[in-house]
């Protein structure tokens, strides 16, 4: 997700001028809007040109909420410990 007072390729960013709700999917809307929003999101993503910059930069930031990178938190988490053994059993 797009935010100002971020690095360069956020110019090149899919969701800029998107509505931004998609991607701060909100369970107290109800479940199933919750995920529509999250797929939703992540079709954007799936176009994105910046979209391995936008993971890189949520992953290294921490972020805990929404869509980045076509991922969701728990997808982050997952890809940062796959990235971790990765690297650990490459050393
Ligand atoms: S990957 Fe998704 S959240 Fe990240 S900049 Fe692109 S469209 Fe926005």
């Amino acid at each position: 997700m797009w935010r100002s007072g971020d690095r360069d390729w956020v110019i090149s960013a899919r969701c800029r001028g998107v509505d931004t709700a998609m991607f701060f999917p909100q369970v107290e809307n109800g479940r199933g809007a919750a995920v529509r929003a999250e797929r939703q999101a992540k079709e954007v993503c799936r176009a994105c040109p910046v979209i391995v910059e936008c993971l890189d930069h949520a992953v290294r930031t921490g972020e805990t909420h929404g869509v980045w990178g076509g991922m969701n938190h728990a997808e982050r988490r997952a890809y940062e410990r796959a990235t971790k053994l990765r690297r650990l059993r490459s050393a």
